[in-house]
Parts: C-alpha cells; structure tokens; sequence
C-alpha cells in the first residue's frame, strides 16, 4: 500500500461512516465542483483542489511522495517534533497523526458543517442549527489562526519522513461505531449507557487509566431518552447556545468526546444530560478502525502519542489462542512474537479422557 491509497481508504471510510449518510456528502463534494467551475483563475491558484475529491478539510497528505510503498507506521494522537525525532529512531516509512497539522490544521473550522447538518438530521431545525453553527465555526477558524501550523510539518521535512494527518474519517468511524451500539443495546439510563461505553476495549483501559467515560450532568438513574452523537465528531466542540434548541427537539442526552465548563453549564440548564466519553480513548476507537484495514495489508503500526492500538481483525480462534498478543496488538507484533522454531502449542484441544491421563502422569512425575 503506498501513502495515497491509504489517504485515499481513509477518506472513503470517513465517507462510509459519516453521520450526514454518503448521499449526503456527495453532494457537498458537487457542490465544491460547481463553485470551482466559475471561479476565477486568480482563484482557481488558491483553491485546494483536494476539496473536489476529499470532503474532510483536516485530512491531507502533508508531506512525501504519495506514491511511496508502506510497510511501517507510526501512528500518534498528536504528532509534535519529539514525535517526529522517535519516528526518525524507528525508521518507519510514514508518521500518522490524528489531529491535523500544517493546511489541515489551517482550515479544521471547514469540516465544523458536518455538525449542523448531525443536528438537523436528530431533530433541530437546520436553519437554527445552521445560524448558531456558523457563528462557532469563525470562532474556531480565529482561533486555529493563531496556531503554529507548520511546526510539526517543519520537522518531517528535515528528517525526510513522509507525513499525513487523519481527523474527521477517523471520528466519524468512531460515531459510527458508537451508534451502531446505541442501536444495538439500547441503553435506557445513563448507568446503562456507561456500562454499554465500558465494554468497549479502548474505554475499558481508559477506565483503568482513570480517563474512563463519566456522567457530566446527570445521574446513574438519570434517563436518557433520545442520545446523541453530536459531539463525537465534527472538528472540535459545538456552539454555545445550542443545547437548548437541543432540548426543544427532543433531545435527551448528549454523548462527547469532551466539554468545557461553559458548555456543560449551558446543557445543565437546559436539561439536556451529558455523558463524556472521553476524548483520547475516543479518538482511538477511530482511528483503530482505520489502522485494522493497514493491518489487513500487513503495514506494521507502532502507535504513541496516548493513542491505545486496539485490534479487531478477525483472526481464526485457533490463532487467537496461540498469539495472546493479537487481540491488543495486531498482526504484525503478533508475527513477531511468534516462536521462529516450530514449538508445540501448549493449548493443544485433546481427547477428554486423553487429557485426564496425561494429567495424572504430570501430577506422577511431579511427586
Ligand atoms: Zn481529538
């Protein structure tokens, strides 16, 4: 697999698993087409054509030749200089990062839409949604200017070591993996969707980490009524006043990634019941959807940065059981903590009365 295939697999899960549903982002991308169609020359030179084929602005190859062959990556929550430095230690042929750096960092506000249309689609007017949403995107993109966006971009070319960043795809993977549970489980109480949160691996060792998913507003016994995933994915946090329109549509519970002191207030007040996720722990469940499929195409993943690598590649049972290692680590490390000398398995299934007897001779050889 080379860099722009799997730029190229990360955008269409992203668009596989968007909330809005694929139709939905396809015109978004017509859209972009049209507008380009009668733009200017002047304009056209400014314009990032990705835009025509990759509806996510914080996803971008940023750095390498995209048609370089990978067999090793590394993979991080947020890919700084020490990064960098450690990617350079391991010799790997491309360093992931999940928040944007660099132009995809620059323009993060763009993909902020994708919330107002999630809120329309849950029940709040698209109009309302809309007007607030448009408001909390210029605050991000002032916000985001004042950032340091190349620092890290910076660093990669030095080193010669190809970079790309992958945000929405992988938090929409995350969203989607999420409802599918909600669906499935159908939590009636915050307690009940806490439980259902703790059963997936990445919170469960998030919860031995103490970051575990935590009730915000509300209570174990608190219903949930209608939940939601507004605030997975969509860039950074919503709009200020939204929680209110929230609780007018019919909405009983919002499910983040994470919430600041002035949001968690203002849903408080609007009787709207908060569940944080958690927002590394989060923010691994997707990209680990992401990284199953490289683990498919035997690409070696060493993660950093706080993201905690889960597998999910279906293995057969009987490799589950020789490799204790597959299920946290992932083909690749398992490979190479196989015996290369061809050793008996000790889990070999026996005869029952088969095995009786070759205990009774151990206990034997042990007296
Ligand atoms: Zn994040």
């Amino acid at each position: 697999m080379n860099i722009q295939e799997i730029y190229k697999l990360a955008i269409k899960m992203g668009i596989e698993n968007d909330l809005r549903g694929t139709k939905a982002v396809q015109k978004i991308l017509k859209r972009a087409k049209e507008k380009y169609d009668v733009m200017s020359s002047e304009k056209k030179k400014e314009f990032d054509t990705e835009r025509l084929t990759n509806p996510f602005a914080d996803t971008r190859i940023l750095y390498g030749d995209p048609k370089k062959e990978i067999k090793k990556v590394l993979v991080g929550v947020d890919i700084g200089p020490g990064e960098v430095l450690i990617a350079e230690k391991l010799g790997v042929d491309l360093i992931i990062s999940h928040h944007p750096s660099g132009k995809a960092l620059a323009d993060l506000h763009d993909v902020m839409n994708l919330q107002a249309q999630v809120l329309a689609d849950y029940g709040v007017p698209i109009n309302v949604a809309e007007s607030l949403m448009k408001e909390r995107i210029s605050e991000v993109a002032r916000g985001v200017s004042a950032v340091n966006h190349q620092r890290s971009v910076d660093a990669v070319k030095l080193l010669k070591i190809p970079f790309m960043c992958i945000h929405t795809p992988a938090d929409n993977c995350a969203a989607t993996f999420l409802a599918k549970r909600l669906k499935r489980e159908k939590p009636e109480t915050l307690g009940e969707l806490i439980k259902m949160l703790k059963d997936i691996e990445e919170y469960k060792i998030a919860s031995q980490n103490n970051a575990g998913p935590k009730i915000w507003v509300g209570s174990d016994d608190t219903s949930a009524g209608k939940i939601v995933l507004t605030e997975i994915t969509g860039g950074t946090e919503g709009a200020k006043g939204i929680y209110e329109k929230m609780s007018q549509a019919g909405i009983g519970t919002v499910v983040g990634m994470h919430m600041d002191e002035e949001r968690k207030k203002n849903a408080q007040e609007a009787h709207i019941n908060v569940v944080i996720a958690g927002h590394i722990s989060s923010d691994s469940l997707g990209v680990n959807q992401i990284l199953d499929e490289l683990e498919k195409k035997r690409i070696e993943v060493i993660t950093c940065s706080g993201l905690t690598r889960v597998s999910r590649v279906k293995t057969s049972t009987r490799r589950r059981r020789l490799d204790p290692y597959i299920h946290f680590t992932g083909l690749a490390e398992a490979d190479k903590l196989k015996p290369k000398t061809k050793v008996k398995p000790k889990t070999k299934i026996k005869p029952k009365a088969k095995v009786k007897s070759k205990k009774k001779s151990t206990k034997k050889k042990r007296k």
